[in-house]
């Protein structure tokens, strides 16, 4: 069988004012179709380098990636990505209804991609909010609609970065639970990066743990967990907590000299990611002036 997403020894090294950093080395690993991969790994380690790569906003300086066998240059087409910050990726500007239809605006006529986003939005439990403004809903709703944009484009593959870190532990496990009933049903294929432990032991079939910076994969686990999980009991049970330790040991966590590190790296990450967002804004801004 051909994976539906194969990493072969991808490397990075971004240039920046103040020298080079080596963000990712040596990355390889395959995602089946179908499959849901949990890829965590400390902060600033080097998870959305790795997700940029993927959906070519950023070109490796070592190795290669494939979709479906075909070599990745540029964005793909058929791939959506749902971003850590919610806040950020809707347009403020547009009804949620509007906003799920965006990216379906040149491959699909006016009614269907009515239908589609209707569709997409039900699906997220946010039928009755589709004449509403971002603006007018929290944030665990907001991040559901940046979801139902992504899955009506019903991409071959879905890329998550940090989809649930910013909003509050009740709308992260059902948020978590709709992901896991959209992948079932849709039989979607989705690479989830995390840096929450426990959560990419609940969602993956397989969980990809990285290292610290620059980031190589440390170990490939499989997650030998009944398909349907449940948030009480899933958590309580004895192969969860095994794997979870498992996946801790591997992070070093715990460990001062590993903490302080992390914390370092995620202010140097945090501006970054800033400077990306901007730019993003910007794009975003020259394509509703250009359409
Ligand atoms: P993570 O998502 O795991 O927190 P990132 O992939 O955002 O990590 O960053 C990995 C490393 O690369 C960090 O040390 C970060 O500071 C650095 N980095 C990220 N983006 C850039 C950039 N555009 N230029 C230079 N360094 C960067
Ligand atoms: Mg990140």
């Amino acid at each position: 069988m051909t994976a539906m997403l194969d990493v072969a020894g991808l490397g990075h090294t971004y240039q920046a004012k103040d020298g080079a950093h080596r963000a990712i080395d040596g990355l390889t690993f395959t995602v089946g179709a179908g499959e849901l991969v949990c890829v965590v790994g400390p902060s600033g380690c080097g998870k959305s380098t790795l997700l940029r790569t993927i959906c070519g906003l950023v070109k490796p300086t070592e190795g290669g990636i494939s979709l479906h066998g075909n070599k990745i240059d540029g964005v793909p087409e058929d791939l959506a990505v749902v971003f850590q910050d919610y806040s950020r990726s809707l347009f403020p500007w547009l009804s949620v209804q509007r906003n799920v239809e965006f990216p379906l605006r040149r491959s699909l006529g006016r009614k269907q991609r009515r239908a589609r986003a209707a569709e997409a939005l039900e699906l997220v439990g946010l039928a009755k909010a589709v004449g509403k403004y971002p603006w007018q809903l929290s944030g665990g709703m907001q991040q559901r609609v940046s979801i139902a944009r992504a899955l009506a484009y019903q991409p071959a593959l879905l890329l998550m970065d940090e989809p649930f870190a910013s909003v509050d532990a009740q709308t992260r496990f059902e948020l978590e639970d709709l992901l896991l009933k959209v992948k079932r049903e849709q039989n979607t294929t989705v690479l989830v990066v995390t840096h929450d432990i426990d959560e990419s032991v609940y969602l993956g079939d397989r969980v990809l743990v990285l290292s610290n910076s620059p980031a190589s994969v440390v170990a490939d686990l499989r997650v030998d967990l009944p398909g349907v999980r449940d948030q009480i009991t899933t958590r309580e049970s004895d192969a969860f907590v095994t794997l979870r330790g498992e996946v801790a040991r591997l992070l070093n966590v715990g460990r001062p000299t590993a903490q302080r590190k992390v914390a370092a790296e995620a202010a140097v990450a945090a501006k970054w990611a800033e400077a990306e967002r901007a730019a993003l804004r910007e794009a975003h801004a020259e394509d509703h002036a250009t359409n």
